[in-house]
This record gives structure tokens, sequence and C-alpha cells, in this order.
């Protein structure tokens, strides 16, 4: 087997060959801004990013928004969507559910519950135990709740959960949105790359994408803005990228992030079948161990995506002893990494917090061999036992 298994490609993906080669040759890129020579020539392959992006994604060039991470372009929607409705319609009310990732969480649980005080309160939508958000149950329930189409200032779903990979309702939830005039933004930072994206078709107010999901580079992220998006920025400067994101524009993690999503839509039918195969190999080999339970459903979800837990085992020690086994692989909460704590996510399907606390996210690369499979097949019984035998911290 080669050298180490990488896992934990929705943590972050190795750079693309194409997109290392497009920074490569926009490395000396100047300031887009700039009224001279180097300025015009830094704009066009900005612009150029932005117009490939912008037609691979659905979405027109004028909605696409550089920004620094994926959480940023959370960020600047959730914040800016709520304050802009807050501001203009008098709307107080954010829907969102448990299973967001702290990105979207925590801007929700800062606009409702922080010191601030900004007056908004929380709409929880309902999860189901396979971590997918009930739409319907919701959408059919919102005329009984105590808050109107006209007071919910932002509905926010994810995409797909970074932990199980559930695919989410927002096809739904966006028709809902649009139908009662409410801005509808939605996370897609484990989707986009990964399954078929269309903002238009969607019909969501914003979107958030992170190049590092799609092996593009870091701290690169794209917010897709509908034009008439009522969002008052939390970023505030030199109004860069239609006043939402200010600062001067990283044009070389622009140019690398087009590259990479070309390169990832491209390769998407193969990676998925790759995957998928990978995937229902481990699957079959986590089931033949006792007690092991498996979140990710399979059917609506993302393809790469195993998340399982193993209850009796510290999620940390799973990750030391694949480690010492020479493979990466994270229990998949942002939040719990090097903590000792239940994933939210796990317990907002319901599971108890010693099972959630077994938690192993396995996420699989395009790459990955069949030998790579056999492999980690292989060991994790043994990695379980040797876990379980060290017992919960
Ligand atoms: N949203 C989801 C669903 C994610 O999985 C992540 C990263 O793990 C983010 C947002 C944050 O993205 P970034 O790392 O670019 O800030």
């Amino acid at each position: 087997m080669s050298p180490r298994l990488y896992i934990d490609n929705a943590a972050s993906q190795p750079l693309r060959p194409e997109a290392q080669e497009a920074m490569a040759r926009a490395a000396d890129l100047l300031n887009p801004a700039g009224q001279y020579a180097s300025g015009r020539n830094a704009r066009r392959a900005l612009e150029d990013a932005r117009e490939q992006i912008a037609e691979l994604l659905g979405a027109d060039p004028a909605e696409v928004i550089f920004t620094g991470s994926g959480t940023e372009a959370d960020n600047i929607a959730v914040q800016g969507l709520a304050f802009g409705s807050k501001a203009h319609r008098g709307a107080t009310v954010i829907a969102s559910s448990d299973i967001e990732h702290p990105a979207v969480m925590e801007a929700v649980d800062w606009l409702t519950s922080g010191p601030m005080g900004f007056g908004f309160r929380r709409l929880l939508l309902p999860v189901d135990a396979t971590s997918r958000v009930l739409a319907q149950q919701w959408i059919r329930a919102h005329g009984t709740t105590n808050a109107q189409p006209a007071d919910i200032a932002l509905l926010t779903c994810m995409w797909a959960n970074n932990e199980t990979g559930a695919l989410q309702p927002v096809h739904e939830l966006a028709q809902f949105a649009r139908e009662h005039g409410i801005p509808f933004h939605t996370d897609a930072v484990q989707a986009v790359g990964h399954i078929p994206v269309d903002f238009h078709a969607l019909g969501a107010s914003t979107l958030a994408a992170s190049a590092h999901k799609f092996g593009g580079p870091k701290s690169t992220g794209i917010l897709l803005a509908r034009r008439d998006a009522d969002i008052l920025s939390p970023v505030r400067g030199g109004g860069q990228e239609r006043k939402l994101r200010s600062g001067t524009v990283n044009v070389q993690g622009a140019v690398g992030s087009a590259a990479a999503l070309a390169s990832a839509i491209k390769e998407m039918e193969q990676a998925t079948a790759t995957q998928t195969a990978a995937r229902e190999r481990l699957r079959a080999a986590v089931e033949s161990i006792e007690g092991a339970h498996i979140w990710t459903p399979r059917e609506h979800s993302l393809p790469g995506h195993l998340h399982v837990s193993f209850p009796g085992a510290e999620g940390d020690s799973l990750i030391m002893l694949l480690d010492a086994a020479g493979v990466d692989a994270s229990t998949g909460s942002a939040c719990s990494a090097g903590v000792n704590r239940a994933s939210h996510v796990l317990t907002a399907m319901g599971v108890p917090v010693d099972v959630a606390r077994g938690a192993l996210r396995l996420t699989i690369g395009a790459d990955i061999t069949n030998e790579q499979v056999d492999y980690l097949a292989g060991i994790l019984p043994r990695v379980v036992e040797q876990a379980r035998a060290a017992g919960m911290a």
C-alpha cells in the first residue's frame, strides 16, 4: 500500500494539479483594483475566474463574490441577510436546524443569543434520525408556529451535512422561501464540486462554497448572491465585491478556485463511481463489527462520506490508532476535534452521547485504490477492539 491513506477529504482535499498550475501562472498578478496596466491584467484574470465559476454553478458572473473562506461566505450571507430583513422589513426570526456547520450555527447563535442583543430569535427546523431536515413537516407547520413568513428574516439550511454526508431538502425549502418572499441561504460547502449544483435552478438568495473542499486553495471562499438579495454585509471597508466582501481580492485564489472547480466537475461522474464503490465496501466492513452504527444514509448522501460510531470506543482513540496505522481520518466534528465531546449533529439526530462519542468519519478521495480499501477494511476491527479496550475518557 502507498505510504499513507488520506481519508479526510471532507476536511480539506489535496490541491488539484490544475489549480496549482493556474495559481503558479497567476502568482505575480497585482491589485485587481489598480487603474493601470498591472491592475487591468489582474482584473482580467479575476473576471475570467468569476465567469468560469458562474458558468459552472449556474449563476451570473455578477452573482459571484470571492471571500476569504467558506466560513466568511456563510457569515456574510447569514448576518447580512438577517440585517437586511430586519432593517427593511422588520423581520426578526431566523429559521435553521441544529445540524448546521459552526460557520452558520455560530453566526445564528451570535444573532439570536449573543451578547450584542441584535434582537433576533430562532425557529428550529426539525431533523430526523438520518440527519435530514424535515422540510415538509416544517413547511406544513409554519402556519401554526408563532412565526408567520413575514416575520422570517432568514431561512438557512446546508446542502449536504459535513459529518454524515446527508443531502438536505434544499430545493423544497428554497421554493417555500421564494413563494413567501423569505431570503434563503444554503451552505453548499460540502456539495459544490461533489454533486451537481445549479444556483439559478435552486432559486436561493445566497449560496456558500469553499475552494479547498474541491481541490482548490485554502482560505478562498465563494459566495453566490442574487442581485436582489437584501444583504447588509457585516464586512465593511473599501467596497470590493459588490460591497459584500470588502478587501483586496485574492486573484490567485480566485484563479485556483475556478481551475479546481472545472476539474472537479469534469471528473465528478468518475469520482462518484469510485467513491461509491469504495464506500459500500467499507460500509460492509463496518457492518461486520459488533455494535457499529452507520449514520450515512445509503441514498441521498454525498458519495465519499461514511460516518460511523463504535460505542465503547472514544473517537479520538480511533483516530490515534488509525494514525499509527498510516491512516488520516477524523471524528468529523469541527468543534470536537481534539476535545472529547459528542458531535452536535449526532446529538441533534437523537443519538445518545456515549454512542456519539465513538464517532469516526471516513471521507473518501476519488483516487482511492482497491488495495487501500482492503487495507482499511482489514485493520478496522483491530483498531476498534483496541480503542474499546482503552475505554472512554
Ligand atoms: N460549511 C461546511 C458545511 C463545512 O464543512 C465547512 C468546513 O468544514 C465550512 C462551512 C467552513 O469552510 P472553510 O473551512 O472554508 O471556512
